[in-house]
């Protein structure tokens, strides 16, 4: 079956076609993704107004080049996905819409996806993982441990209580005067350095907590950034580097927590632990994670940086995914401005696969 996957929530319009063969595989025609970074660069983050026009500007040359790289038509398609929420009210409801349009005048069953199902679901197109497996999301809006237990069955284990992971990212790129968005300028800053020349703290919640806390951390990276002003390239790269070390560290520390809690719970003794969403592109992260993993005997999967950061390939997956089993949405479905992955709104199957 082949879906066409539209993407509007944050400040990436992204389209794709995906198809999914009869064994369950997946594979990628098309992947466009324009990013708006140079409309709110100037801004230092992202303008939710300015996002929303931007989207409507750019949403039907992207639908057609997605189409046109592909090689098909709107009649070749077996259905058509868009993100439904969480993200940014006017953006989700700009590639709703337009879905919904693309439903009605050519007749396709609609899939309303929840972009963190999108991000969680990205490992089984790129890797062909199976359920059950450990999802790690790590993403602008989002820190959390899922298992995953099946299509629409997640539960979550931990999550933050105050930044996500790549907020304390951008925040901490900010306070650098790094440019935005915050993420791979650290990661490239924190290259040339000094990873211990800053002590910065590691709350880890506990002994068996499987929650994060990352506002501490980026007091302590403030002050240190005020210690040592006015900041040289040395300067900004040794705090670059101390940040990014720590929460490398704290994310391996509570990954392994996590891969034994899921054990435990569902008795997989070898799982696969995969990392979703744009921080799972930090490579500091990754080497730290895949080291934990192997610890336990657990396997990692990090899908390629351009299918961890927002796309239109991991929407019209998850799309593929729900269609082929059966799950298809109302030309009434709602934008949702929050929604839980974990909620009662994503539709449970009864089998775990
Ligand atoms: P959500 O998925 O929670 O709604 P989002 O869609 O905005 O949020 P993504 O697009 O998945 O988030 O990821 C963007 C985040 O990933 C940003 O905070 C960015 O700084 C961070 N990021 C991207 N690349 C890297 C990197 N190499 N290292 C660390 N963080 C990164
Ligand atoms: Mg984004
Ligand atoms: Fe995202």
């Amino acid at each position: 079956m082949l879906i066409l996957g539209i993407e509007t929530s944050c400040d990436e319009t992204a389209a794709a076609v995906v198809a999914r063969d009869a064994d369950g595989r997946g594979r990628i025609l098309s992947n466009v993704v324009h990013s708006q970074l140079e409309d709110h660069a100037r801004f230092g983050g992202v303008v939710p107004e300015i996002a929303a026009r931007a989207h409507v500007e750019a949403l039907d040359g992207i639908v057609a080049r997605a189409l046109a790289e592909a090689g098909i038509g709107f009649a070749d398609l077996d259905g058509v996905a868009a993100t439904a929420g969480p993200g940014l009210i006017g953006g989700v409801l700009v590639g709703l819409m337009s879905a919904k349009g693309i439903a009605l005048v050519h007749g396709l069953p609609l899939v309303a996806v929840n972009h963190l199902e999108g991000h969680a679901l990205t490992a089984r197109l790129t890797d062909g993982v199976e359920f059950p497996y450990l999802l790690l999301l790590v993403s602008g809006g989002h820190t959390q441990f899922v298992a995953v237990e099946g299509l629409g069955r997640y539960r979550r284990l931990g999550t933050t209580i105050d930044d996500a992971l790549g907020e304390a990212f951008d925040k901490t790129a900010k306070l650098l005067g790094l440019a935005y968005p915050g993420g791979p300028a650290v990661e490239r800053a924190a290259r040339a350095g000094d990873a211990n020349r800053f002590a910065l703290p590691r709350p880890l919640l506990g002994r068996d907590s499987l929650d994060f806390s990352l506002s501490g951390l980026k007091t302590a990276v403030r002050q240190a950034a005020q210690a040592a002003a006015p900041l040289t390239d040395r300067d900004v790269a040794d705090v670059a580097a101390a940040f990014q070390a720590t929460v490398a560290e704290i994310v391996a520390i509570k990954a392994r927590r996590a891969l034994a809690v899921f054990t435990k719970q569902t008795g997989v003794t070898a799982p696969v632990l995969v990392v979703a969403g744009g921080v799972a592109a930090n490579q500091a992260i990754g080497t730290a994670l895949r080291a934990a993993a192997a610890a336990v005997g657990a396997r990692l999967v990090v899908p390629p940086a351009g299918l961890c950061t927002d796309n239109g390939a991991m929407i019209a997956w998850a799309g593929a995914e729900r269609l082929a089993a059966g799950l298809v949405d109302g030309l009434d479905a709602p934008a949702r401005a929050r929604w839980p992955l974990d909620a009662d709104a994503v539709p449970k199957l009864g089998s775990g696969q």
